[in-house]
Formats: C-alpha cells, sequence, structure tokens
C-alpha cells in the first residue's frame, strides 16, 4: 500500500514539518479522498498547541476537507468515484446509540475527530467513513466551500435550531473564521445583524459580509449602550470576554451561545440571568444531515468563505497568520 503525505507538528507547539504514513485499511463503508483544499481552523491551532491537553504527536491537523472520491468500500451507497466531498470535524460515530440514532452525530459520545488524532486533512489522502464524506453543491466553489464545513456547521446550527428569522436580532461575537460566515447566515435567514469585534479595520468587510451594525468592543462603553438588544448572541472567541455585559445586551428570553471555548470558567451574578429568563448555552458542529442542509443554503445564498489561499508547503505560515490575527477571513490550503 503507497503512503499518504502530509505536514505533521512533531511535539505541542512545534512547526509542522513534511510526513508520511499509512493509512488505515479501507473499509467496506469508507471512502477514500484525494484532497484538493483544507481550512484552516482556529482548532487547528489549538490542536497543534495542545491547548486542549488531548493532542497526540506526530499530529496532522485539518478538518475543512474538501476533494474527489478516490475509492468507496464496498458497502459504500450513494458516492462514487471521481464525486467532488467534504469532510468536516466529525469522520465517524458508533452509528447505534440514541443519538447516532436521530440523526445528531454530532452528540455521540463516541465521536470521532478527522484529525484528533488523525491523521487529518493537511495531506494528500484521507480514508473516513463515507457517512461523514458530504456531497458539494455545484454552484461551492472548493476553496470558498472548504471552510464551510468546520467553520460554517459550526455558526449555522445554533442560529438554525434557536429559530433565527426575520424578527431576530442577532449579534455575533468575533469576525474571523467562523464569524465572518456566522454575519452572512445570520443575514440570510433575515435576522438584523450586529457584529462586535476588537478589529475595527473589518467594519467595512462586516458589513459587506451581512452586518447592519458594528460594535468595537475595544471602546469601553461599547458594551453598556447596547443592553437590551439581542434576541440571541453568538461567541466565536476563545478568549474570557466580559459575560456578564453580553447577558445584559440579551432581550429578555434570549440566549448567549458560545462555540469558542473560552480558558477560563464563566462566572455570571445569578440575577444575570433570572431577570429576563435568559440562557447560556453552547453548540458543537452539526451532523451530517445539517451539513448537507447547511452547503444548500449557502449555495442558494451566496454565502461564501473568504479566503487566503496558501500552498500546502506554506502551512506554517498560514498558520501563522492565523496565531496572530491577521487572516481575512479563512486560510486555505490548496494541493
Ligand atoms: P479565528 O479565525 O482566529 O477567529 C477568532 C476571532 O476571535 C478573531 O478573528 C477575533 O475577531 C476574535 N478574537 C481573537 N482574540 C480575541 C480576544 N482576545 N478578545 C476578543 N476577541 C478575540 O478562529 P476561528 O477558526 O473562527 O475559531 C474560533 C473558535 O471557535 C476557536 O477557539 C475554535 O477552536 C472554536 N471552534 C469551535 C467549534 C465548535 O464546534 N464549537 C468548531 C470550530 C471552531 P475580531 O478581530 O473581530 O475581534
Ligand atoms: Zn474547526
Amino acid at each position: 500500500m503507497s503512503a499518504f503525505h502530509g505536514y505533521a507538528a512533531p511535539a505541542a507547539g512545534k512547526p509542522l514539518e513534511p510526513f508520511s504514513f499509512q493509512p488505515r485499511p479501507l473499509g467496506s463503508g469508507d471512502v477514500e479522498i484525494a484532497i484538493s483544499h483544507c481550512g484552516v481552523c482556529h482548532s487547528d491551532l489549538h490542536l497543534v498547541n495542545d491547548d486542549w491537553k488531548m493532542s497526540r504527536y506526530p499530529l496532522v491537523p485539518g478538518h475543512e476537507i474538501i476533494g474527489t472520491v478516490a475509492e468507496a468500500g464496498s458497502a459504500v451507497r450513494g458516492l462514487v468515484p471521481g464525486q467532488r466531498v467534504g469532510v468536516g470535524w466529525q469522520s465517524g460515530s458508533c452509528g447505534t446509540c440514541e443519538w447516532c440514532e436521530g440523526g445528531e452525530e454530532n452528540l455521540c459520545a463516541q465521536l470521532q475527530a478527522t484529525c484528533a488524532p488523525g491523521p487529518g486533512g493537511f495531506a494528500d489522502r484521507i480514508r473516513v467513513s463515507a457517512r461523514f464524506a458530504i456531497p458539494v453543491p455545484e454552484a461551492l466553489p472548493s476553496r470558498d466551500a472548504a471552510p464551510l464545513l468546520c467553520g460554517g456547521i459550526t455558526v449555522y446550527t445554533p442560529l438554525r435550531e434557536a429559530g433565527v428569522g426575520a424578527h431576530s436580532r442577532v449579534g455575533i461575537i468575533g469576525v474571523g473564521g467562523l464569524g465572518h460566515l456566522a454575519l452572512q447566515f445570520a443575514r440570510a435567514m433575515g435576522a438584523e445583524v450586529t457584529a462586535f469585534s476588537t478589529s475595527p479595520d473589518k467594519e467595512a468587510e462586516a458589513r459587506a459580509m451581512g452586518a447592519h451594525r458594528f460594535i468595537a468592543t475595544r471602546e469601553s462603553s461599547a458594551l453598556k449602550a447596547v443592553r437590551n438588544s439581542f434576541d440571541f448572541i453568538l461567541s466565536t472567541v476563545a478568549a474570557d470576554l466580559p459575560w456578564k455585559d453580553y447577558v445584559s445586551a440579551l432581550r429578555p428570553r434570549g440566549t448567549l451561545c458560545l462555540v469558542g471555548v473560552p480558558p477560563s470558567a464563566l462566572s455570571l451574578p445569578g440575577f444575570a440571568l433570572v431577570g429576563g429568563n435568559k440562557k447560556v448555552t453552547g453548540s458543537t458542529i452539526g451532523s451530517p444531515g445539517q451539513l448537507r442542509e447547511m452547503l444548500e443554503v449557502a449555495a442558494r445564498n451566496g454565502v461564501r468563505a473568504r479566503t487566503e489561499a496558501f500552498p500546502l508547503k506554506d502551512v506554517n505560515a498560514a498558520l501563522g497568520r492565523v496565531a496572530r490575527n491577521e487572516v481575512r477571513y479563512r486560510a486555505v490550503l490548496e494541493l
């Protein structure tokens, strides 16, 4: 069997190096994908740096994969060689628990993450369970579509599950890889959309991507000025933020939902939640069914990642730009 070739971090925080590895045997329910594009999610950087204390090295990151089916196992139905597919954070689950049976595989306790341990998509090929290889609508160019497989689904699912629509006032915290897609999806759903950002130079582009309003959060009184304003606030930021102010910015029955994981525990006075029946929740990626729906919604509504392309060999340059919050708005590796 010939080896697959990619890039791996040899140890926590180290630059990625060329890395060859033997793939797992192709199971009857698996597909082998020849990768053409892979987005660089901030989670890849968290994994390289072992921020979550779960990384195993050498570590091949990458979980916003687009490619074509090179080979399909004997039991695979509905996918054929040559077909374009995408793979996100999840590439396996138990298939038998109540969550898998109910089509919420992303909540399965035995979720297999594409690149943790991997090997993930910063490589020329990958083998995954066919259930998690999602056909990509023709209208979506591969480079713009790759970031939808993790960034897109992670923001689409909570907006959709919250019932966001024309009546909703939505705030998106962070205009990064996830946030710039959240602005577009929330706008496509008909909401009034506000971007919260530490980067004032992102204002014009945030507005072009769907924000009606832009709040520069480094200005000290900015959050106090929007008390009682939002039905749903989505945080895409992995930093400790003034959560009490964001809960105060919710209207009655409003929800603050985290998809970025802050380093510290949240501290909130009980009164912040009790008055106004407010909720604080979290959300993790989405199911294969939701991925199909999200890609269709993106294709129909012109939701596209704004990308910076890098050849795979420049993966460390791409990761460096992610670390410094320089990317506008998603780095994508091209093979
Ligand atoms: P990203 O592209 O780096 O964007 C994050 C944005 O957060 C930045 O662009 C910046 O936006 C803002 N930010 C950065 N540092 C900040 C700080 N100290 N204070 C306030 N804002 C700050 O990252 P991403 O790929 O979108 O991922 C965001 C987070 O979501 C990561 O932690 C990732 O692990 C997590 N994630 C979770 C899931 C899930 O299933 N729940 C899935 C994918 C990713 P501004 O410049 O606009 O302030
Ligand atoms: Zn991700």
